[in-house]
């Protein structure tokens, strides 16, 4: 079904930015992030799935 609701993912992912500051973020999407150090957007260069419970996902994400 085209419009069938995908579960709820977790990532953990991984940015450098050009300035050499590296971080870590955890969000339920792939999206870009901005630098801590100068505020230039990035995306994200590598990133692991999180095995988490639907529920657990939706908590976090009401912030
Ligand atoms: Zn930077």
């Amino acid at each position: 079904m085209p419009d069938e609701i995908e579960p709820p993912r977790w990532y953990r992912k991984h940015y450098t930015c050009t300035c050499g500051c590296q971080w870590e973020d955890e969000w339920d999407c792939l999206c870009n992030d901005r630098c801590p150090s100068c505020n230039l957007e990035i995306e994200c260069d590598d990133y692991v799935e999180i095995e988490m419970s639907p529920e657990e996902i939706k908590r976090r994400v009401a912030f």
